[in-house]
């Protein structure tokens, strides 16, 4: 039997496109209550609108950049009451910026990368565990990529990010064994979305190039299986799963 987890909170980092918006819907057609959060208010508020129409669940958005820490370690007491116990948390916000070469690894970038992918997670982790395990219910799920277990030509500080995001999971997994908080992570392959138009820094041509000769994985193909691993019975926990499209090179 799957867990039923209607009316469980669920709070969504990037939900403002891309994975984090499917995985949206995905939630919000199971009956959860949902906290979205990203930089991009109006696409959050614009979201909240469409879900309640459908769904008819609660939905509070929040303005955030993940890499502020000061704010995301006071989230969970910001949070209205009726949305601050957060029994499933999805850490997704991300990005790649640039394909540069060792030699020529913008710093600004990297740092980017590295406080969105990797320090954001270890302190949203932090500021909400301590809830979870109070109430003796949660959920982790970490959106890594296989960039997180391969790395490539053009990707190493975007590919250590997530390496780092992989290691931190599994981890954490360890550290919480003997408590009933599960942690999963997932690690997709090429999923059309806004990210690679992020990583091309708006050039549409570069970004489309990225998907020519397969067919790529679809943003709902990634938030059925974030749904999937959240609905497994209590006492089984997908630990890590890779998500390929079919004809990924
Ligand atoms: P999108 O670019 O469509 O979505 C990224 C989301 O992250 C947006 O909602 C964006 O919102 C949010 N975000 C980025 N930076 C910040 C920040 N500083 N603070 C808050 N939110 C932020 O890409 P995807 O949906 O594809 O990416 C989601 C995750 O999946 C990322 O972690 C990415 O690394 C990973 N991934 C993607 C793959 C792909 O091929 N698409 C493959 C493997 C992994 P906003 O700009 O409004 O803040």
């Amino acid at each position: 039997q799957p867990l039923n987890i209607s009316e469980w909170t669920v709070l969504i980092t990037g939900a403002s496109s891309g994975f984090g918006e499917a995985m949206a819907w995905r939630f919000a057609e199971a009956g959860c209550r949902l906290v979205l959060v990203a930089r991009r208010l109006d696409r959050l508020e614009s979201l909240r609108d469409q879900l309640q129409f459908t769904y008819h669940v609660p939905v509070h958005t929040v303005q955030l950049d993940v890499r502020n820490i000061a704010e995301v370690d006071l989230l969970p007491q910001q949070l209205p009451e009726s949305f601050a116990n957060v029994d499933i948390l999805v850490n997704n916000a991300g990005l790649a910026l640039g394909t540069a070469s060792v030699q020529d690894n913008n710093i600004d970038d990297a740092i980017t990368m590295i406080e969105t992918n990797v320090t954001s997670v270890i302190a949203m982790t932090r500021a909400f565990l301590a809830g979870m395990l109070e109430r003796g219910r949660g959920h982790i799920v970490n959106i890594s990529s296989n960039a997180g277990r391969e790395a490539y030509a053009g990707g190493s500080v975007y590919c250590a990010t997530k390496h780092a995001l992989t290691a931190f999971t599994t981890a954490a997994r360890h550290d919480l064994v003997g408590t009933p908080i599960r942690v999963t992570c997932i690690s997709p392959g090429a999923a059309q979305t806004e990210f690679s138009l992020v990583r091309y820094k708006g050039d549409q041509s570069a970004a489309d190039a990225v998907y020519r000769g397969f067919e790529p994985l679809s943003a709902e193909d990634i938030a059925d299986n974030v749904l999937y691993a959240c609905t497994r019975p209590e006492h089984v926990q997908i630990a890590d799963m890779l998500v390929l499209a079919t004809n990924q090179a």
